[in-house]
């Protein structure tokens, strides 16, 4: 349709174009290379650690048991998640307001495979003017053979992250063997493509599109910042007027002119394809490639680093000196957000330390309200399930109050023996005399005692539990 002299088109849509960033080198490249690394030796290698004859860290879900090292959480202690959840929460908020992006920069797992995706690029298809050419060129022989060797290796990384994935969830020291003899589940399979996928797919293909448009944290972290909040910035002031400082230029034109050389150096190392001088732009995950790049150029050219550099909003407006960067770090919102973290870890790990390793659901049999036994009681009968969060066999002794006279059978003499991490059914009878139950529902409460196998004079906890009899 034609446009009118008084009208304006707004895209709504704007295809994005590749970017092919070129590789930074520097101290901060090289700190990024080190978070992945050791974020992903986490993520590959912690689950073939084992932990007393079973593997360390394992979410079992269809066994319904999460081991942590020493620790055996069942479903009942989903309320710890919550803590972790609240923990994490109120850490990324604290984090967030002392260093910006920091962690989009160097440990988001959106920024940890897109850097992996990239070093392959680099290593098979050559730094940014390469991959630019290639991209650029027609289809033939060679560019088929760099491509098929890029994706090769690029199904090797996200095959073996799918895997990885599901170890965290299925014994991956039996996972992948069977694998290999493809004698796995549906759902594990389902699992390890899924995750294989979502890697090439964020990490390959959308990049920093999802950084961009995707992710929720890159709106709201701004809400947490303040002016004392570290960012990466171009000094304006130092760097303007930019342009190249050619060497027929006189002593006065080069004095007349900033630190910035205009060799835009810090923008092809971009992996969100932004100028940096252009000021704060939401887009920017903090990576600190373009101060790298910057720092190299400054090295080359005689000026002084930090041209493009970590500072704060207050530092640059307030011509704060960079060690008063760190005194602000001690500011109200940094230590309240503090307190608040302290606090609910110290509730976590506390409640975590000394939380029962033995869970009792008492079930009421729905087939029998109430008979007469033998002796002329009156009898209930229940199912005690009992679930161990435990890595040691346990022995349970129950007892239970709530008339002058009570008494429960179908215990042994010696209680219950529980093995570690099991879930089981024993049905028990309470039973009372007809004098104390009249008609309809009385309270009773159940008491368990319970210690490690072995440990009985040692350690004895105890769990209650109330339960309903019901009389005549
Ligand atoms: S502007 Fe600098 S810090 Fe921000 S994303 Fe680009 S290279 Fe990384
Ligand atoms: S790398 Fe430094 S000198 Fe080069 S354009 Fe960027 S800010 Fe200017």
């Amino acid at each position: 349709m034609p446009v009118k002299p008084n009208e304006q088109v707004v895209q709504l849509y704007q295809e994005s174009k590749r970017i092919h960033p070129k590789m930074a080198k520097g101290k901060f490249a090289n700190w990024r290379i080190l978070v992945i690394l050791a974020t992903q030796f986490v993520f590959y290698i912690v689950p073939w650690i084992n932990w007393n004859g079973r593997q360390a860290i394992l979410f079992d879900i269809p066994g319904r048991h999460f081991y942590l090292f020493g620790l055996t959480l069942v479903p009942a202690d989903l309320i710890y998640l919550t803590g972790l959840l609240l923990l994490s929460a109120f850490g990324l908020f604290w984090w967030t307001t002392i260093a910006g992006r920091l962690w989009c920069g160097y440990a988001c797992p959106q920024t940890v495979y897109t850097e992996i995706m990239l070093w392959i690029d680099h290593l098979v298809e050559g730094d940014r003017n390469k991959r630019l050419k290639l991209d650029k060129s027609p289809w033939n022989a060679t560019k088929i053979r760099i491509k098929l060797t890029k994706y090769l290796l690029i199904f090797v990384v996200c095959a073996w992250t799918g895997i990885s994935f599901a170890g965290w969830f299925t014994p991956i020291r039996q996972l992948v063997p069977n694998l290999f003899h493809f004698h796995v589940s549906g759902a594990v399979l389902f699992a390890i493509a899924f995750y294989g996928f979502v890697t090439f797919f964020m990490g390959h293909i959308m990049r920093e599109q999802v950084c961009k448009y995707m992710c929720p944290y890159a709106r709201f972290q701004s809400a947490m910042f303040d002016e004392d909040t570290l960012i990466i910035s171009y000094d304006t002031e130092r760097g303007e007027p930019r342009g190249i400082h050619k060497k027929n230029l006189t002593a006065e034109q080069l004095a007349s002119m900033g630190d910035c050389v205009d060799c835009t150096l810090c923008v092809q190392v971009c992996p969100v394809g932004i100028d940096i001088r252009n000021g704060l732009q939401y887009e920017c995950i903090g990576c600190a490639a373009c101060i790298d790049a910057c720092d190299e150029v400054m090295d080359k050219t005689g000026f002084p680093r930090g041209l493009i550099r970590y500072t704060t909003e207050a530092a640059l407006e307030k011509k704060y000196p960079e060690s008063h960067i760190k005194n602000r770090l001690l500011r109200p919102r940094v230590l309240g957000y503090g307190a608040v973290l302290l606090v609910v870890f110290s509730v976590l790990v506390t409640s975590l330390v000394t939380r029962n390793t033995l869970r009792v659901d008492i079930i009421k049999d729905r087939g029998v309200m109430v008979r007469e036994n033998k002796e002329g009681m009156l009898e209930n009968l229940y199912n005690l399930r009992i679930i161990s969060a435990s890595d040691d066999t346990q022995i349970l002794q129950p007892a239970v109050s709530g008339f002058e006279t009570i008494k429960l059978t179908g215990v042994p003499e010696n209680g219950i023996v529980v093995p570690a991490g099991v879930t089981m059914t024993v049905p028990v009878q309470v039973a009372t005399y007809p004098e104390y139950a009249d008609k309809g529902s009385h309270p009773i409460e159940f008491t368990f005692n319970y210690w490690k196998k072995g440990e009985e004079t040692e350690k004895v906890r105890s769990i209650t539990e109330k339960a309903s009899f019901i009389g005549e």
